[in-house]
Formats: structure tokens, C-alpha cells, sequence
């Protein structure tokens, strides 16, 4: 890595692969800023903002938030000095135009994408695991008609992001059918 106080990250992977977990994890061990979009637009949801009832019906149905109001939120995050430590994203990019306008926002600010990782989990493994996550966590998008329907928009929409991001980032793809700790684990050692 080239300036080892720093990590500029980016954490992929379908709903259910553990992300929001090893974003945790990562914010933890490394001081990095956490960057959810996902939790940033139930956030304006829950608030009841402009935004928020401007993006409820794509959250309720599991498609994907208009890129532009999407960069136009993570620009602001990323050029706040809480993100000058470093960041982990998780959820974004999840289209190559939304992969295009990180590499202008991080180009104005100098910085590097250093590492995209992917947790890799199989279909059936990740139903089984949003199912349950419906019964603890009450998310109107965890239904099986939702749930098909978000796995769906990242195999369209996300995974061509991994291939654009190829030819200038490292991407690590890691097994995320382990154990948590083992998942972590595997993670710092990406990040080396
Ligand atoms: P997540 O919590 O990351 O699974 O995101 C929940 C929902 O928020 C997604 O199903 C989308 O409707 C929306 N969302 C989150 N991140 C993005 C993004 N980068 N682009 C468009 N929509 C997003």
C-alpha cells in the first residue's frame, strides 16, 4: 500500500455477504470511516427529509437509487475531513457510472482507490441468510420478492463495476462462507 497510514477502500458483495459486518470490522481496526449508502438512505427515510421520501420507493423494491442522487451524497462524505483517515465503502459503486464518478471525486482529491474486496457467498447460502435477517431486523426489503429481486440488480448491475475496476485497483475476492473472524481475518490480510 503505498501510504500505509491511509486506507481508501471499497467492500463488495451481494446483499447478505457480510459487508455491513467486515465494514464494522474494518472501521474498528483500522480507524477508517464507515460509508454505508445503504444505511445513509434509511437514515433520510426514517428523517422523514426530502431525499428520503425521493428514494423510499426504490429502497422498498430493492432497485437502485438514481446515480446521480447517490454521487451526489458520497461526494459530500468523502470530501468531509472525517473520510481524511481513511474510508471503507460499502455499497458503493454498485454501477460502473457510479464507479467512474469515485475515480472524479477521488482524482480532485488526490487519493487512490487502493483495494476493492469481494465477499463471495453462493445464492442459496444468501436467501437462506436475508431470510433470517428478516425476522431480527424488520428491513422492508428483506422479502423474498425484494430479496430476488436486489441479488438480481447486483449480478446486472454491480459485478460489471468489479471488471471496470480491474484495470486501475486491486480487487481481492474472498471466501465470505466462513466464519466471521475467519472472514476478517482473510480481509487484513487483503489489505495487507
Ligand atoms: P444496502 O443496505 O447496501 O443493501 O442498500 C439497501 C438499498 O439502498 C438498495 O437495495 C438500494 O435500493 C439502495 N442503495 C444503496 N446503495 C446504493 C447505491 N450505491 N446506488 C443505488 N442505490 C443504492
Amino acid at each position: 500500500m503505498a501510504d500505509s497510514a491511509r486506507y481508501n477502500l471499497a467492500l463488495f458483495g451481494p446483499a447478505g455477504s457480510g459487508k455491513g459486518t467486515q465494514a464494522e470490522f474494518l472501521k474498528s481496526k483500522l480507524g477508517v470511516e464507515h460509508i454505508a449508502t445503504g444505511e445513509m438512505l434509511r437514515e433520510e427515510r426514517a428523517r422523514g427529509t426530502d431525499l428520503g421520501q425521493t428514494v423510499g420507493t426504490y429502497l422498498a423494491a430493492g432497485r437502485l437509487v438514481p446515480d446521480e442522487v447517490i454521487v451526489a451524497m458520497i461526494r459530500h462524505r468523502l470530501e468531509a475531513p472525517q473520510a481524511d483517515a481513511g474510508f471503507v465503502l460499502d455499497g458503493f459503486p454498485r454501477t460502473v457510472a457510479q464507479a467512474r464518478a469515485l475515480r472524479d471525486v477521488l482524482g480532485n482529491l488526490d487519493r487512490p482507490l487502493d483495494l476493492a474486496m469481494v465477499l463471495e457467498v453462493p445464492t442459496e447460502e444468501l436467501i437462506k441468510r436475508l431470510s433470517n435477517r428478516a425476522k431480527v431486523e424488520d428491513r422492508d426489503d428483506d422479502t423474498p420478492e425484494v430479496i430476488e429481486e436486489r441479488l438480481r440488480v447486483y449480478h446486472d448491475q454491480t459485478e460489471p463495476v468489479l471488471d471496470y475496476l480491474a484495470d486501475f485497483v486491486q480487487v481481492a475476492r474472498i471466501d465470505g462462507t466462513k466464519q466471521v473472524d475467519e472472514v476478517s481475518r482473510e480481509i487484513l490480510q487483503a489489505v495487507g
